[in-house]
């Protein structure tokens, strides 16, 4: 299967505490920062590069330079959480969105926004969305890239359900996904367990008790 569980002791234990239902909204945004920028270093392993040269203070180093920057598109809202890590580490990207939000009732997600850089059509593409868990919305994200053509996409997320792994792969085998996590299952809810509950809601703190 092209699915590839992260397996990084840091990852695992700075998974752990945010999982925690006790962790406050600002320590729950540092952890997924650290988390990201930890995933973004694993998934950019395959990245190519070309030689170069660079004259230091003291003589010319050969030296190597990506050949190619990945695009990077995230899934509002709760992408936005780990989409700053990637930007950190990969400041030459050009960046897209797609708003979507899932019918509470269906879970079918529905698109509200969308705007992609053209560069996505010839560079590797890296989606990223926290949580996969029917995979409603990164399957929709999926076909409005591949009507775009979008094709070389990379499917990055910090816990997976194996539900919504399926689902992406029934469709989309070619798609790499990346995880920090393949946990059991979804809930009737579909809420991943055991998760770390709504994602967006964690970083922004809009759980129903906040909500206006
Ligand atoms: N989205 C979330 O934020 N959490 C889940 O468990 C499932 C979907």
């Amino acid at each position: 299967m092209n699915l590839h569980v992260i397996d990084h002791p840091l990852i695992r234990h700075k998974l752990a505490l945010l999982r925690d239902e006790k962790r406050s909204m600002p320590e729950f945004k540092k952890l997924l920062h650290e988390i990201g920028l930890l995933m973004a270093y694993e998934v950019t392993r395959e990245l190519r590069t070309e030689p170069t040269v660079v004259k230091t203070p003291v003589a010319v180093a050969p030296s190597e330079k990506l050949i190619k920057h990945p695009v990077l598109v995230t899934i509002l809202r709760a992408g936005i959480g780990m989409l700053n890590p990637f930007m950190e580490i990969l400041p030459n990207s050009r960046v897209g969105f797609l708003g979507m939000n899932r019918d509470e009732e269906t879970l079918q997600p529905h698109s509200y926004y969308n705007k992609i850089p053209m560069q996505a059509l010839n560079n590797k593409v890296f989606l990223i969305d926290p949580m996969l868990a029917t995979g409603g919305s990164a399957l929709s994200a999926l076909d409005f890239l591949a009507e775009k053509g979008v094709h070389d996409v990379t499917f990055i997320c910090l816990v997976a359900a194996p539900e919504g792994v399926a689902a992406v792969h029934e469709h989309y085998p070619d798609v790499a996904i990346y995880t920090a996590a393949l946990d059991e299952k979804l809930n009737e809810k579909g809420y991943i367990v055991p998760g770390l509950g709504d994602a967006g809601d964690r970083i922004f703190g809009t759980g129903d008790h906040e909500n206006l």
